[in-house]
């Protein structure tokens, strides 16, 4: 560490607070499962309690309706604190493994040990669920966490704030408000574990960080996620389960289908019904109805996706739905781009916002080597009754997740890992997965006292243990 970063630490606001909940984390690890499973309950009874104030906060912050927030705020964390609950017990417990015949006499176990103090960095996109899912996981496992909520939702922040104030004390669970200084302020710390989720780029910053104290990461980050539509969709079926999963939240999902592959066999079809659904579902009297469509998170978010759909029609693309934009609401009308290269901007970049381009291919193999030969992506839908073409698609292309005849809707089963690969993230997360995210598996092997196997090979080394060492190498 040098002069500068050591003078950063010690001059670093949020120092007394991670010391007091490193003395309470000691605490913790000690204390009981039964314990963890009453804080979990608080989180649970709370969100239930108080859905009209999320849904509120959430509403300030983007208009997000209301059926959403209870959607893909609320029931998710209600869902995993309860899954938490249920389960904790059995994930806790020391499980015992196999041990070699090398060790004739020794018992192996692995025990679950919490990691410490841990930081959670939330986005902005999902503001209420990616900050108390984390928590939930840390707390499950034992641990103590400051939570530093996105400062472009700061009705949810400030909520999320207040709801912690109200059930733990700051040694315990403490939420941190602030931009990207405070950020690297609280990277600066040596936490025993960084929950970060959020942008490629900034993970990259954060990783950095986390390497400086050798504290683990779980990465949670972005990307362009893909769909495929093959010649043996139901038409209809995708074309309704795209909507939603892509216009859900104004699009801004992690997970949301970014470009769609259409089979050249019912690209026309498809394109038509995609039309038909938007309009059933978003609009009234020919307008959009404003009540169930959130909005762009802000103006700077505004007007990067603006300029992804102008570069779309320089570039010679076609706007084939939607396409008006808003400015001063921050809304922008579900769009279906079509005929776009794969060099201009909305083929490149993470969209995170309500333009779903639709590409025709006519070779699978053609598909799976254009999205093998980009950074692997967070999710990978697929629409079809082929076995084959699934069956493939599972096994060649390496994602986060897969959906088969379903979008985004893997994320809300706790039994399955949820992350991504490399540039899509690093770890996994929800549930069980969760839990181990959060602690440190500890190997513990019990030997007998007196004769042990291993002892026969103790020095000094004459030809009987040679020859003895030569068997046990090749058989044991
Ligand atoms: P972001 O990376 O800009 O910000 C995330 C958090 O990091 C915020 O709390 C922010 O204050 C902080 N931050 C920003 N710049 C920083 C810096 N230089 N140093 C330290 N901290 C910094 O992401 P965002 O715009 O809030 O969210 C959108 C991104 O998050 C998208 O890429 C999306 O795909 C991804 N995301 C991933 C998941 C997932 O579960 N994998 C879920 C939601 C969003």
């Amino acid at each position: 560490m040098n002069t500068a970063e050591r003078t950063q630490i010690e001059t670093n606001p949020f120092i007394e607070l991670f010391e007091s909940q490193k003395i309470k984390s000691q605490k913790l690890r000690a204390g009981s499962i039964k314990g963890r499973k009453a804080k979990l309950k608080l989180i649970k009874n709370w969100v239930t309690n108080n859905n009209d104030k999320i849904i509120k906060a959430l509403y300030d912050d983007f208009k997000k309706p209301e059926v959403e927030v209870l959607l893909s705020e609320i029931q998710p964390v209600v869902a995993a604190a309860r899954h938490a609950i249920s389960n904790l017990h059995r994930w806790a417990r020391p499980k015992s493994v196999p041990t070699p015949l090398t060790l004739f006499g020794a018992t192996s176990s692995i025990h679950y040990e919490s990691k410490g103090v841990c930081l959670i960095i939330a986005p902005w996109n999902y503001p209420f669920n990616l900050l108390l899912l984390p928590l939930i996981e840390a707390i499950a496992a034992g641990n103590t966490a400051i939570l530093k909520p996105s400062e472009l939702t700061p009705y949810t922040a400030q909520l999320v704030d207040d709801m912690m104030l109200e059930l733990f004390d700051e040694n315990e669970v403490k939420v941190v408000q602030g931009e990207v200084k405070t950020s690297q302020q609280l990277l600066s710390l040596s936490f025993d574990h960084i929950f970060f989720t959020g942008s490629p780029a900034v993970g990259k910053i954060v990783m950095e960080a986390a390497a400086k104290n050798l504290t683990s990461v779980t990465l949670e980050l972005g990307g362009k996620s893909p769909v495929i539509i093959d010649e043996t969709a139901n038409i209809k079926d995708a074309a309704e389960k795209l909507v939603w999963g892509k216009f859900m939240n104004c699009g801004q999902t992690c997970i949301a289908p970014d470009y769609v592959y259409v089979h050249s066999s019912i690209f026309d079809r498809f394109e038509s019904e995609l039309k038909k659904q938007l309009t059933k579902e978003y609009y009234k009297e020919g307008s959009i109805n404003k009540n169930d469509f959130a909005r762009i998170v802000n103006e700077r978010h505004f007007t990067r996706v603006t300029s992804i759909l102008e570069d779309v029609v320089e570039v010679g693309g076609k706007i084939s739905f939607g396409g008006t934009a808003v400015a001063g609401e921050n809304l922008i009308e579900p769009t279906i781009v079509t005929d776009v290269p794969e060099s201009s901007r909305v083929m490149q970049e993470e969209i995170f916002g309500p333009i779903l381009p639709l590409i025709k291919y006519d070779s699978i193999e053609g598909v799976i080597d254009a999205i093998s030969n980009k950074p692997k992506p967070l999710a990978l839908y697929c629409f079809s009754k082929s076995k084959k073409n699934t069956a493939k698609i599972i096994k060649e292309v390496s994602a986060g997740g897969v959906c088969i005849n379903e979008s985004v809707l893997h994320f809300t089963n706790h039994d399955l890992p949820f992350g991504g690969v490399n540039n899509s993230g690093i770890g996994k997360s929800h549930g069980y997965h969760g839990f181990i995210a959060f602690s440190n598996e500890k190997s513990v092997l019990k030997q007998r006292i007196g004769i042990t196997s291993i002892k026969f090979f103790y020095p000094p080394y004459n030809n009987v243990i040679t020859k003895l060492t030569r068997f046990v190498a090749k058989y044991l």
